[in-house]
């Protein structure tokens, strides 16, 4: 049955999805990885070994006692060398923990499959897992499982969108892993006591849709959909909208309209988590980019380095002029090679300067394509007109805080304004003001 709800505005962007066939290919250990303290959003994780310290695959290295954070594990077996800031994939210096490896890869002596009997245990283990959104955003899981106490959730939201183009770690997963997403979803239902899942995909995607719908379809709880193919599909108001016919208000969460949305490698690793008790140590990325000699979707130990991963794929046909993390409308340009993998880590992509330099400015000539594009129902030019005039204080009215970066409206600008930019810029202003406010 067709989808009565269609989000306003997104674009259609190439698909690109050029390693949709590649089956997952496993890394070899690397010789050292770097592993950040910061892999989510929230508070950093502060150390919990030394140099000189040995360590196992699945040991806590790193933890905090704020509640919206998550424990980090060791993705290796060996010796620390260094505990200290280090280059991190945003440009800046993160506290991280460097470790060479031995090659035994074994496995820390404390891990077991947790002991789950009711909804406490189960979150306690999701956030002992050291769970994060697996399909970017990078939120801790157990954190997002435990709305507060007034948000009745009657709706878990299935994430297999992968709207953006490039990334292909989801798809796999559906179709590699798809009796593993199915047994997550119903942890989730049966231990948080939601009553049904709706998983959502892509048509662009008709196999994977095919068997995850095989796959679920004992479980009357659980649906699956297909969505018409448009970026920025799978960002959670739009996919809520789409799936559900429910609207998050300005500066609201899926939440306070019943749902909560799981990506489907989340869901999966939790299945997996319940099943070994082995943390999150490792996660499928994609590597592409019309500068890589051999993309490919490889399982990697978090805290690869990107040029490790661009080497285990071929290494490049020539000099890239522009590295992403992420896709090429969400994704950040990296300053060097020597950054990690972290835990919401999809895709990492090389460009050539055609198509990876950002085009000149020309004068808005007032189309109103980007109000068009705008998943948000923002007006992005006016947006962009107040940052640059730097009248932070008005920006609260235009709501730039509902912004979700997807680029859209960048995309479809004639004029090529560099309009995300200047929104992050100023979000960052106007958050910075509340802060000061308050
Ligand atoms: S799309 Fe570009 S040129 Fe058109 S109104 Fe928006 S900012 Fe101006
Ligand atoms: S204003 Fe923000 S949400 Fe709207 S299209 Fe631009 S980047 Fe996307």
């Amino acid at each position: 049955m067709p989808l009565k709800w269609v989000f306003h505005g997104g674009v259609s962007a190439p698909h690109r999805k050029n390693t949709a066939e590649s089956e997952t290919s496993v890394l070899d250990i690397p010789e050292k990885v770097v592993i950040p303290m910061v892999q989510h959003i929230g508070a950093p994780c502060t150390p919990t070994v030394k140099p000189g310290d040995t360590v196992k695959v699945g040991q806590k290295i790193g933890d905090s006692e704020a509640y919206v954070s998550a424990p980090i594990h060791s993705s290796v077996s060996g010796t620390v060398t260094r505990v200290e800031p280090m280059l991190f994939a945003g440009g800046n210096l993160v506290m991280s923990v460097e470790i060479k490896t031995d090659g035994k890869q074994e496995v820390y002596e404390g891990i077991s499959p947790p002991e789950i009997k009711n909804r406490e245990d189960f979150l306690k283990a999701v956030r002992s897992s050291g769970l994060v959104g697996l399909g970017g955003a990078g939120f801790p899981t157990h954190v997002k499982l435990n709305p507060p106490k007034d948000k009745v959730i009657d709706c878990l939201i299935v994430n297999g969108a992968e709207c953006e183009p490039y990334i292909t770690s989801d798809y796999r997963e559906m179709l590699e892993n798809p009796d593993g997403i199915i047994e997550g979803i119903k942890l989730v239902l049966d231990y948080l006591s939601i009553p049904k899942a709706i998983m959502g995909i892509e048509d662009n995607k008709p196999k994977a849709y095919k068997l995850l719908k095989e796959k679920a379809q004992n479980d009357n709880r659980i649906s699956v959909q297909s969505l018409r193919s448009r970026y920025p599909q799978g960002a959670e108001k739009t996919l809520v909208y789409a799936l559900t016919g429910r609207k998050i208000p300005s500066g609201k969460l899926p939440a306070d309209v019943g749902c909560v949305v799981l990506n489907v490698n989340t869901v999966a690793f939790i299945a997996s988590y319940v099943k070994t008790g082995m943390p999150l140590v490792q996660r499928r990325v994609t590597v592409d980019g019309p500068v890589v000699n051999q993309p490919k979707n490889v399982l990697a130990p978090i805290g690869t380095s990107l040029q490790t991963l661009f080497d285990f794929c071929g290494g490049f046909k020539s000099t890239p002029y522009k590295v992403l993390m992420g896709g090429p409308m969400m994704g950040i340009a990296q300053y060097s090679l020597e950054t990690s993998v972290i835990k919401n880590t999809n895709a990492i992509l090389a460009f050539d300067k055609k198509e990876g330099d950002l085009p000149s400015e020309w004068p808005c000539i007032r189309c109103g394509r980007c109000v068009e594009a705008c998943p948000m129902n923002l007006l992005p030019l006016e947006i962009n007109r107040l940052v640059l005039a730097n009248k932070i204080d008005e920006l609260e009215r235009y709501h730039i805080l509902d912004c979700i970066e997807c680029g859209s409206c960048s995309y479809s600008c004639p004029s090529k304004r560099h309009l995300v930019q200047s929104i992050r810029i100023g979000k960052d202003a106007v958050r910075r003001l509340k802060v000061n406010r308050n």
